[in-house]
């Protein structure tokens, strides 16, 4: 159903719903909340941003205008027998409400020795339900536009059941219809907590249903099986500067053993930044090559393609190994000229963005296809891809560290290879956690590295300005402030993908001294020059993010620091300040998030789910794991047009 046709949605509103993807009734009821807003009712000295305080005005609001776009209200209120004043900003429109007599309730932070409030909310009645969803907004679309389209929408959503009945009863799980109508005006915590449970599990078990049956497809194609003298395989090994770690070497024997049977190749190999995935790659791509096949290189970026070509390159060219790299922003003729080389076998290995799935391209005898972090991949592209050869050996790559079992969960379609063990003599990036207050430490710091002509890397958690996140604007004008001289650039998800690409580029090249980002910017990007990593509102990340954000900088021989800096949260940070090892702090992070915050934004993980959060639902991605599996194997799914559907869409090739 359209969302025109919903009862309190007009033709004023739906433009504005469109520009957040949303046209029709299942869109609308499944744009979920990030957070809620828990208010509660509670004493003076205790008010905050949610505790809000009953008062009544005893002076009538004035307005101030202290400078463009920016006012303040003055009143006083009665509030526990004591006469205080208030003031709040920028909500100028409020004045005529604000007048004596009026019973209001005041949510802020209370001042006690000037006996003064500086209110953040001003509500003139509860809200029916104390705990208010906050959606993502864009400009136009309001939070209680959102709220109310849902509110209108929601007698029109069928809420078509898709858990099986046995797994409903089996964890007592409410049904979908309800689920998503509580996700959006939850009555209490409980509520809340319950509807996350279902929901989370709908995703999950969706979501592994198809990687579990995909892998049972894979598992069902034959392949290559490759013949290579592993003699010199090992003279390769040999001839590098160093010597493998065990676990590289583990990897490696992994991947000779799938690599040499007929099943097709279909391997994650995660590992930090810098544990020596790359090299690992290389070698397979060397077995390739020796077995007489073409190997494609998938990086996510341009400027993740042309650094992987100068390594690989470099390590291949004694071998007489013809490499190229194929990149978006070549010129039309470049990109002919490659794609005719490639399909004459002139070249063995082709390192480039995903314009390596374009239809253009068409290889000789694709053997291997290499995928770098490959998250960032949808199934379909990396179907397209093993299209490109006859079932080739595929090889991902990431360099989100998480315990094994979790891996088998979340990647259920792959074999997975864990390289824990760092190669010796890397240093460990000095981490510490700041609150806001202690800055002009870390500025001082910021600037002698400056001074030593380093290059900085600030995050951020959020684009636009936010009530309780700093954005990258206020950081980057908080910068501009103390460093006039410098250089300053922005970068987040909204850029272009050429404009991002060329600031990191112009970044990489020293023309940027701070870059202020989002979490956009590249796992794996080189940036020697880099030695300082300041990260605000590091509560708002998980701690594999922070880790893999604080692996930007390191990438060379000088002293790195990375700041977190958070005004809570200091037991989670503490597990950084303590450890380099991804590893580890992927255990530390499971054992302390699986009661997460029920109300708080979901943390950003690897894959993005909808609701789940890997982590806060771990147990529930392994009771999903095991269940869509039986459900698969006992060919139950069968019964069910909507997962056999799914099963038909993989089966395909579609998904
Ligand atoms: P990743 O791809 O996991 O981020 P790389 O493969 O790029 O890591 O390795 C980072 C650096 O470490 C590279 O310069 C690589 O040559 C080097 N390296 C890889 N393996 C080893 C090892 N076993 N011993 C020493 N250096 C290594
Ligand atoms: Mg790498």
């Amino acid at each position: 159903m359209d969302i025109i046709d919903v009862k309190g949605i007009g033709p004023k509103t739906v433009p504005i719903l469109n520009k957040i993807g949303i046209y029709t009734v299942d869109d609308l009821v499944n744009y979920y909340p990030y957070r809620y807003d828990y208010y509660s009712i509670g004493k003076l000295e205790n008010i905050s941003n949610y505790s809000l305080v009953k008062a009544k005005v005893v002076l009538n609001a004035n307005i101030s205008y202290i400078r463009k776009n920016f006012t303040k209200l003055n009143f006083s209120v009665e509030c526990e027998n004591k006469i205080i004043k208030v003031v709040i900003f920028n909500r100028h429109f409020l004045k005529n409400n604000l007048t004596v007599g009026k019973d209001i309730f005041i949510a802020g932070a209370y001042d006690e020795i000037k006996n003064s409030i500086v209110a953040s909310n001003i509500l003139f009645k509860l809200p029916d339900n104390m705990i208010v969803p906050r959606y993502h907004l864009k400009s136009g679309v309001t939070n209680s536009l959102l709220c109310k389209s849902i509110k209108d929408a929601l007698p029109d959503y069928n809420g078509k059941e898709i858990i099986p009945e046995e797994y409903l009863d089996k964890y007592n799980l409410i049904s979908n219809k309800k689920a998503i109508q509580i996700i959006h005006s939850p009555k209490d915590l409980n509520d809340l907590t319950e509807s996350k449970r279902k929901l989370a599990y709908q995703e999950l078990f969706n979501y592994t249903f198809k990687t579990n049956y995909l892998r049972k497809l894979n598992k069902s194609i034959i392949g290559y099986k490759k013949r290579v003298d592993e003699n010199k395989i090992n003279d390769f090994i040999s001839s590098l500067s160093f010597s493998l770690t065990d676990d590289q070497l583990k990897t490696v024997d992994e991947i000779k053993n799938d690599m040499f049977t007929n099943t097709k190749m279909n391997r994650l190999i995660i590992g930090d930044v810098g544990s020596g995935k790359t090299i690992v790659c290389v070698i397979a791509a060397y077995i390739n090559y020796l077995a007489g096949y073409q190997t494609a290189f998938m990086a996510p970026t341009e400027v993740l393609a042309q650094q992987h070509y100068n390594n690989i390159n470099k390590l291949f060219k004694k071998y007489n190994i013809s490499c190229e790299l194929l990149t978006g922003s070549m010129t039309k003729k470049e990109k002919e000229d490659i794609n005719k080389r490639l399909a004459n076998k002139e070249i063995d290995i082709i390192i480039g963005t995903h314009s390596l799935i374009s239809e253009s391209t068409t290889f000789n005898n694709l053997g291997l296809v290499i995928t770098d972090e490959q998250h960032r991949f949808g199934v379909n592209q990396r179907k397209l891809l093993n299209e490109k050869g006859n079932n080739p050996d595929a090889l991902y790559l990431s360099a989100t560290p998480i315990p094994r079992t979790y891996a088998l969960a979340l990647y259920g379609d792959l074999d997975v290879s864990l390289i824990k063990t760092k190669p010796s003599g890397r240093k460990s990036i000095n981490t510490k956690h700041y609150t806001l207050k202690q800055m002009p430490t870390i500025i001082d710091s910021v600037s002698k590295e400056l001074e030593s002509k380093h290059q900085l890397f600030a995050v951020a958690a959020s684009i636009e300005d936010d009530e309780e996140i700093l954005s990258v604007k206020i950081i980057k004008k908080s910068f501009e402030k103390h460093f006039p001289d410098h250089s300053i650039e922005i970068m987040h998800g909204k850029l272009k993908s050429d404009k991002k690409e060329e600031i990191m580029r112009n970044f990489k090249e020293g023309k940027i001294d701070i870059l202020v980002s989002t979490t956009v910017i590249e796992v794996g990007v080189d940036i020697p020059n880099a030695t300082t990593m300041v990260i605000f509102n590091a509560e708002m990340f998980g701690l594999a993010t922070l880790h893999q954000l604080r692996g930007r900088v390191g990438r060379n021989d000088l002293d790195c620091n990375c700041y977190l800096i958070s005004d809570s949260d200091t037991k989670r940070l503490k597990v950084l300040e303590e450890s380099n090892d991804g590893f580890y702090i992927s255990e530390q992070d499971y054992k302390m998030r699986n009661e997460g915050d029920i109300l708080g934004t979901k943390q950003s993980g690897t894959i993005s789910f909808k609701i789940a959060d890997i982590i806060r639902d771990s147990n529930i991605l392994l009771h999903a794991k095991k269940d869509s599996e039986e459900f698969i194997n006992s060919n139950e799914y069968l019964k069910y047009n909507y997962y056999k559907n799914i099963a038909d869409t993989i089966e395909s090739g579609l998904d």
